[in-house]
């Protein structure tokens, strides 16, 4: 293989550049050349490719974001756009591509690999959704900041005797606030993948209080509901004033932290390794401390399997 693209595509990550980075040296390095498209799956159909040199990811290791920028294409999914992308790839000459992105950027890696173009994923997502991997690129410094912005919120808690709630990302996932909570003894931790009720949360907020809790702290998977209606249906049933904050996008910002460089570097080396070896349609992820590679089809059947021990045992050290 001679000459390779890389693309970042959905949302934005801290990590994605250190993933670039790697994907870039170890191809040079392996001898090929290497083109960064703009815009995820926009570029390839807007033919917005730039010729990357060792020093073109030169001091991006500890940013945050992705110097290829990133964006969602519905054209990407229509016959024309699939088309013009297409002509772009061949007349470039690209023979693999390595998607940095989500399950969505995955799918329309599949449909590449359909059409004869070698793809690599790199799963590059805050909320840690993807299945075979247990993390994505990006969800350790998203939980980090989630824990930095609680530790802050805690002393004003424990100042002013508050039930806050904290609303953390993850789209249809639990896992930052499952971690982001554990990190941070969260009293109460709600996410999509245990139900539960207000009656219950209110309960253990009571309790809490009736032992001489000063605070409350819970932290809200955006899966599992609104914060501003959490807050409110509290503060009806107990009385007690509550605090909502959104914690929103600083959480897919910053610099990333050395787990996820490590991981990002270690990601991209492989994925240059597969592209070389003839491999298409795989996913690069880390499983139990090795990376493993999976078909990218299972990506997209398979269900994140979430870690109900550790949910179990935030249940234990909260009461
Ligand atoms: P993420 O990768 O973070 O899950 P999205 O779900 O928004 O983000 O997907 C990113 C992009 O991947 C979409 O804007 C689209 O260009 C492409 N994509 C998603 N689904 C498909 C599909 N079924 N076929 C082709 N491309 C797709």
């Amino acid at each position: 293989m001679k000459r390779i693209g890389i693309l970042t595509s959905g949302g934005d990550a801290p990590g994605m550049n250190a993933a670039i980075r790697a994907v870039v040296r170890s191809a040079i390095y392996n001898g090929m050349e290497v083109y960064g498209i703009k815009r995820g799956y926009a570029g390839l159909i807007n033919g917005d490719f730039v010729k990357m040199d060792l020093g073109s990811v030169g001091d991006i290791i500890h940013r945050g974001g992705t110097i290829l920028r990133t964006a969602r294409s519905e054209e990407f999914k229509t016959p024309e756009g699939m088309e013009k992308a297409l002509k772009n790839i061949e007349a470039l000459g690209l023979e693999g591509l390595v998607v940095i992105g989500g399950d969505g950027s995955f799918r329309g890696a599949i449909e590449l690999s359909k059409r004869g173009v070698a793809t690599i994923g790199i799963p590059g997502t805050i909320d840690n959704d993807i299945p075979f991997t247990d993390y994505s690129i990006g969800f350790d410094t998203a939980v980090n900041t989630v824990v930095e912005a609680v530790n802050k919120i805690r002393d004003t808690a424990t100042s002013h005797e508050r039930t806050f709630i904290i609303e953390v990302m993850g789209r249809e996932s639990g896992n930052i606030a499952l971690y982001s909570g554990v990190a941070c003894g969260a009293e109460t931790i709600l996410v999509p993948e245990i139900p539960f009720t207000i009656n219950d949360v209110c309960n253990k907020i009571m309790s809490g209080y009736r032992r001489g809790k000063l605070h409350s702290v819970i932290i809200l998977a955006e899966g599992a509901g609104h914060g501003f209606d959490v807050g409110r249906e509290i503060k009806n049933i107990t009385g007690f004033e509550t605090r909502v904050i959104v914690l929103g996008h600083l959480q897919r910002g910053g610099t990333p932290t050395a787990f996820d460089r490590i991981l990002a570097s270690q990601m991209g080396g492989k994925a240059v390794e597969l592209l070389k070896s003839g491999m298409s349609n795989k996913m690069v992820g880390w499983v139990k401390g090795e990376l493993l590679v999976t078909d990218l089809e299972q990506i997209l059947t398979a269900h994140k399997v979430f870690n109900i021990e550790l949910f179990e045992l935030a249940n234990i050290l909260s009461i």
